[in-house]
Order: structure tokens, then C-alpha cells, then sequence
């Protein structure tokens, strides 16, 4: 008995380690878990344990993927003289949702932000501009509208200008704050469309 509940709390005590998962949630996933079929257990801890394992960034832009260039980068059809900065592989899903999007992305993994102690070291900016010295002719900054967002759109315009390359920031359709995978395909179309020089 003792090695039962042991065993439990440790799964608690794991799911309980993930983002957005209070004590209460990992308890309810827990014994979820405990009473799902074996087969589908198996398969779940499969799929974590090789997407973990298989799963990298993207040599160029920095994005997930299990190949050594994102399907993105891979393309094409794709224009490569123009890069869309924006903060995770979420806020890439969106804009690939819009399918008006053609050039390609640059993932930072995160923004610059002070008050988390993240410094412009911490994401992916060097990447960034040694993108930069390839043929491109404009840069997008599309950051999220919050705080850390534009602190890190102006460290990068600032940055970016004496390269000569056109840098623009997407329009402030977007509500302060707003995550950008929340937000629908034709505000972030609008956002992009209406993208102003900085
Ligand atoms: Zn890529």
C-alpha cells in the first residue's frame, strides 16, 4: 500500500511541475491517468518521450520541428528577403493560419523582459542578426503589444537599423496584452497588413 500511494504522489508531484497545473489539476489528471487503459498510457508517454527526444529547432528560424529545416524554411515558395520576428512557435501557428503570410519567421523563444530577469541574451537575437547579414530585405517585429513585447521590438529596431534593412512593427490593432494565438485571422491580417516603419 505504501508503494501505491508513493508511486501516486510522485505522478502528482510531475504533473504538478507543468505550466498552468495547480496541485488540484494534477491530482484530477493523476487519477485520470491511473485509470486510463494500459495501451493508451503507453502510447502517451511514447509520443512525450519522442517528441522530447526528435524534436529541435529549425537551423534557421528557430522554430520546433523534427527535421533540420522547418517545412517553412524548407519551402520554396516561401520569400526568404522577408522575416516575421514574433516570440514562440504559437504566435508562427497564427500567423500561418492567416495562409496569407509568405515570407518566413525568426523565433526568439521569449522577450526581453526586466522584470523576469530576462535579458536580450536569453532569447534568440544573436540568431537573429546573424540572419541578418543573408539577403533580406525587410524585418517584421511581431512581438506581442504587452510590455515586454515593445521593450523587445525597440531593442531590435534599434539594433537592426544601421543594417540599412526595412524594419516595420505590425499595427496596434492588437489589444495591449494580447496573445497572439488568441487573436482571429483577419485582426492579425489587419495587424500585418497595416505594419508601419519604425
Ligand atoms: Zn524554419
Amino acid at each position: 500500500m505504501d508503494l501505491y500511494s508513493k508511486q501516486v504522489n510522485q505522478l502528482v508531484e510531475e504533473l504538478g511541475r507543468l505550466p498552468g497545473i495547480g496541485s488540484k489539476s494534477a491530482q484530477r489528471l493523476a487519477y485520470h491517468i491511473i485509470n486510463m487503459p494500459l495501451e493508451q498510457v503507453k502510447s502517451l508517454s511514447g509520443t512525450i518521450l519522442s517528441a522530447r527526444e526528435n524534436v529541435k529547432y529549425c537551423k534557421e528560424c528557430y522554430t520546433l520541428t523534427d527535421q533540420e529545416l522547418c517545412p517553412i524554411c524548407a519551402s520554396d515558395k516561401r520569400d526568404k528577403k522577408t522575416i516575421m520576428v514574433v516570440e514562440t512557435p504559437r504566435d508562427l501557428a497564427a500567423y500561418e493560419r492567416t495562409g496569407k503570410y509568405d515570407g518566413v519567421y525568426h523565433v526568439l523563444h521569449g522577450a526581453i523582459s526586466p522584470k523576469l530577469g530576462i535579458g536580450q541574451d536569453d532569447i534568440k537575437l544573436k540568431e537573429l542578426i546573424v540572419r541578418l547579414r543573408g539577403d533580406v530585405e525587410e524585418l517584421i517585429i511581431a512581438t506581442n503589444s504587452g510590455v515586454e513585447g515593445e521593450i523587445t521590438a525597440m531593442y531590435i529596431s534599434k539594433l537592426v537599423k544601421p543594417t540599412g534593412i526595412k524594419v516595420t512593427r505590425i499595427a496596434s490593432g492588437i489589444p495591449v496584452g494580447g496573445d497572439l494565438e488568441c487573436i482571429d485571422e483577419v485582426t492579425l491580417l489587419r495587424a500585418l497588413e497595416g505594419r508601419v516603419s519604425l
